[in-house]
């Protein structure tokens, strides 16, 4: 592990890895997180793949991250794999179309304080942490300026006091980074806090570790989930059904005995999960442990991502074959973020 020194640990934006101190009592999942690539190269000879395939241009403006569990999962020798291409850095990235922009979904008219976002009448989404386990490529925070804007202790309390002056929210969002990066002290710490709001119903997490560290579940979490005032809802997000491990369904069944309400959301990629049968054997594998799909989301048009994107008529195509296929509850609601709306906006609701 001592290799790393030199890896960019902070870079300018988008989500930032682990802080490099760690004591020696560090829990397993921050040990993995220590232990994760940070170079794709690395990632690339593990697969058995050409270094050559990651370009050094794209990884320099977005930092590579991927953890060895989900590497793992990855196929070997396969260039293609939809795990290894959500991760890996290509020159495709530099291919900026009119409309694809640093923030694209409007976060910075959403500012509320510093850390609290505001878009939606009774919610208010808190960005407890620039970090995350793993880099997604097509992250629509990857510009987001994490280093004035992350919820750190010193704003807390400003974001709080906004919280408590709006007798209308109902329900307070963490999302990050990944708000599950925050340790179960602080976590703990936080919830009570947020519990404390008299008008708050529920508290929602919006967080991609049970996937992509799965090691992150761990028995005092759940503890602090199991005996939260609030109800607790959790959303998860896995974007192929090859993601949802033996080690994912277990942490999720931990997760699922707390009592939180378990959702997922999806970014629909292409090269990844474009296909209504990959998407179909997603909603299925997630029904199997406890999940329901929530959100299905078309690609919100940030910097550097654009050869993700899939043509809405072929996203509302997608969705036919789903509707087609699999009960109501099994198809996820297709939607698209654009700035200033009142909801997300359901796509294709009648078709
Ligand atoms: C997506 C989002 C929410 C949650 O919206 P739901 O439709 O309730 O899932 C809340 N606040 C912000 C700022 C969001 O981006
Ligand atoms: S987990 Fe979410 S916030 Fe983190 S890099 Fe992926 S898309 Fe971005």
């Amino acid at each position: 592990m001592g290799s790393k020194k030199n890896a960019p640990l902070y870079p300018d934006s988008g989500p930032r890895p682990f802080p490099p101190s760690l004591s020696p009592k560090a829990e397993v999942w921050q040990q993995e997180l220590r232990a994760a690539f940070t170079r794709p190269a690395e990632l690339l000879a593990f697969l058995g793949l050409d270094p050559d395939l990651a370009d050094p241009a794209a990884a320099r403006a977005f930092a590579f991250l991927v953890p060895r569990g989900f590497a793992r999962l990855m196929r070997r020798g396969d260039a293609a794999d939809p795990l290894l291409r959500q991760v890996l850095p290509l020159r495709e990235e530099g291919w900026i179309p009119p409309g694809y922009t640093q923030d694209p979904v409007g976060d910075a008219q959403a500012r509320d304080a510093p850390g609290l976002l505001r878009k939606y009448q009774g919610r208010a989404l808190l960005v407890v942490t620039g970090a995350c386990a793993l880099h997604c490529r097509y992250c629509f925070r990857r510009h987001f300026p994490y280093a004035e804007e992350a919820l750190i202790h010193d704003r807390e309390q400003q974001a709080l006091d906004a919280l408590a002056r709006d007798p209308d929210l109902t329900e307070v969002i963490l999302s990050g980074g990944d708000p599950l990066m925050l340790d179960d002290a602080r976590l703990e710490e936080l919830l009570k806090r947020l519990s404390a709001l008299g008008q708050v119903r529920r508290l929602r997490l919006h967080t991609r570790l049970p996937v992509v560290l799965p090691s992150r579940i761990g028995p005092r979490l759940c503890t602090l989930f199991a005996t939260s005032p609030l109800p607790l809802v959790i959303v998860i997000h896995a974007n192929h059904p090859r993601e949802l491990s033996p080690e994912v369904v277990a942490a999720l069944a931990a997760l699922r005995q707390t009592g939180a309400t378990l959702l997922n959301q999806s970014v629909l990629l292409r090269g990844v999960n474009a296909d209504p049968d990959c998407l179909a054997a997603l909603s299925e594998a997630l029904f199997a442990t406890g999940v329901l799909p929530y959100y299905l989301h078309q690609l919100d048009p940030v910097a550097g991502a654009a050869h993700f994107a899939v043509p809405p008529a072929e996203a509302g195509e997608i969705l036919l074959r789903l509707r087609a296929t699999l009960p109501g509850y099994l198809v996820p609601k297709l939607v698209q973020e654009v700035p200033g709306a009142l909801s997300k906006l359901p796509l294709f609701e009648r078709l």
